[in-house]
């Protein structure tokens, strides 16, 4: 019988844990390192050990009606992108408003997790804790981990050879805050992640010039689509995703592609992916196309080789005088705390989680993984399901019930589903189609929207399901959790976003 839960971490995903927990009259303690809720969202100037860090300038790609929590839309007056200082106030007033804050305990760091002795019967795990240098042991019947995953820097030097030879300097992406110090400068960014492509053009107004390397190149999308209405809007709604999964493959692939080259043409601004049909995650950024067009970012293939003060590029060309090197080439998984490691287990990004949640060798289905998943959609919405589907699975109600029912382990199965691997390759094992993710945990706890009793009792609100952005409202419209409000927020979906 799971009771106590305890919650690693309280930025949007720990604080979708506990109110999962309490909702189903669990009692969730959160613990939580730093001083403040909000993890990555929470800017400071300095890179904080064990959190992720964001630069100053750092906007959502996310828009405001699907980033929210499903039953706490964001004030109408806010921009539908916003600065993270934005963000950072609207998680602090969620958490006020559900009165979250009195289950975490700040700085408190979560040193080990590890089975209890008895675990094959119970389930339980025992969470060491430090604070102020004191340590502290408690049993918990369970455990959600929401630690993040932008925590440790990729940085893979041994790719780069002479890089010990080079004078200039270098530091990875986590590290970089603002521009004003690289005035003048001349830099290389290496990455064309969401990152790499930030802080190329945010440099790219001081700097003498910036280089920006790429191995494979990316799709780059503008978060204005088209008629100016946020991207995310216009993109992520269960009509495409179903003409995406019935359609044949070339042309589905071919839409994509037209869609993808709808802002510009990839080729010609040497960005084009070399996998032109992969479903990577593309990058957002509205400026990239004219810093390159204007010349003060230069695209470059992948480096060969560092030299003292230059820099050889796989195509033959050398830059000299470079001197700054920013890589920008991503984070790796990891759980420190976790005593058996294997558990979540994380090699090469093939981490293998039952519905991108469950460790599916456990016995007892007793642990949850948060906010690992990647898609084109938002993560608060995402955590915020995933979190009521591992609370009902902890109290044995998650699936759909077989003889023997509850609590039982589920079943060992491939991270995602099986009609995954079509669309997005095996080199992106995490990520997942977000309509198809998201209906297939709502689904199993019984929140997804009935299209048909909706097209039969609300046809207004049925075609708005269907053909609208699938707007986070949608999964507490119906069934347990349901939010009296969804309906409106829905039907009220694009004022707010003119506003
Ligand atoms: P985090 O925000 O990383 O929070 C984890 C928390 O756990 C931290 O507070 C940390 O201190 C704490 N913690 C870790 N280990 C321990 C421990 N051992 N003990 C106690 N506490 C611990 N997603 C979107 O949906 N839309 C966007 O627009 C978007 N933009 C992004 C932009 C950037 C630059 C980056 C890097 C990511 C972006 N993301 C975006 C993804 C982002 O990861 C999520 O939005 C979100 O912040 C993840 O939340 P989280 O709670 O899972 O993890």
């Amino acid at each position: 019988m799971v009771r106590r839960v305890a919650v690693v971490g309280a930025g949007v995903s720990g604080l979708a844990a506990i109110k999962g927990c309490l909702e189903e009259g669990l009692e969730p303690t959160c613990f939580e390192q730093s001083q403040d809720i909000g993890g990555l969202w929470r800017y400071t100037d300095q890179a904080e050990e064990g959190r992720a860090s964001i630069y100053r300038t750092v906007f959502t790609n996310s828009c405001k009606e699907m980033m929210c929590y499903p039953d706490f839309p964001f004030p109408d007056d806010h921009p539908n992108y916003m600065h993270n200082a934005r963000l950072q106030q609207y998680i602090c007033k969620y958490a006020e408003h559900f009165d979250l804050l009195r289950h975490i305990r700040f700085k408190t760091v979560v040193t080990k997790v590890r089975k209890r002795p008895d675990f094959s019967m119970t389930g339980q795990w025992e969470v060491v804790t430090q604070r102020d240098g004191k340590e502290e042991t408690a049993v918990f019947d369970a455990v959600m981990v929401c630690s993040g995953h932008h925590v440790y820097p990729k940085l893979p030097l041994d790719e780069f050879p002479g890089i010990q030879k080079f004078k200039g300097c270098y530091f990875h992406s986590r590290d970089y805050k603002e521009p004003e110090k690289f005035r003048g400068k001349k830099v290389l960014v290496i990455g064309l992640g969401n990152s790499g492509c930030d802080i190329a053009v945010e440099l790219s107004t001081v700097a003498s010039q910036v280089y920006l390397s790429s191995r494979s190149g990316s799709w780059v999308m503008s978060r204005v689509w088209d008629n100016g209405y946020p991207w995310d809007m216009l993109v992520i709604t269960r009509f495409h995703t179903w003409l995406g999964n019935i359609l044949p493959r070339a042309l589905s692939d071919w839409l994509y592609v037209r869609g993808m080259n709808r802002f510009f043409k990839h080729e010609n601004f040497g960005l084009m992916p070399l996998n032109r049909t992969s479903r990577k995650e593309p990058v957002f950024n509205d400026d990239l196309p004219s810093r390159i067009a204007c010349g003060v970012v230069v695209m470059k293939p992948n480096v060969k080789e560092f030299r003292e003060t230059s820099v050889l590029f796989q195509d033959g060309t050398v830059q000299d005088d470079v001197d700054v090197v920013v890589f920008a080439t991503g984070y790796s998984y990891s759980y420190p705390f976790m005593e058996d490691d294997s558990i979540i287990k994380s090699r090469d990004n093939q981490v293998t989680l039952y519905k991108g949640i469950l460790p599916p060798q456990l016995k007892k289905p007793t642990m949850a993984v948060i906010g690992l998943v990647q898609s084109l959609g938002p993560i608060i919405p995402t955590a915020d399901l995933q979190c009521r589907w591992a609370v009902k699975v902890f109290k044995g109600r998650g699936e759909k019930k077989k003889r023997g029912g509850g609590g039982r382990k589920p079943k060992a199965a491939p991270l995602f589903l099986p009609y995954l691997p079509r669309r997005y390759g095996s080199s992106t094992t995490l990520q997942t189609d977000y309509v198809t993710y998201m209906d297939e945990l709502a689904s199993a706890i019984g929140v997804k929207p009935n299209m048909l009793k909706l097209l039969l009792t609300d046809p207004r609100l049925a075609l708005e399901v269907v053909f609208g952005p699938c707007s986070p409202y949608q999964f507490r419209l119906m069934g347990p959790g349901k939010w009296s409000g969804a309906r409106k927020a829905i039907l009220s979906q694009w004022d707010r976003t003119l506003r």
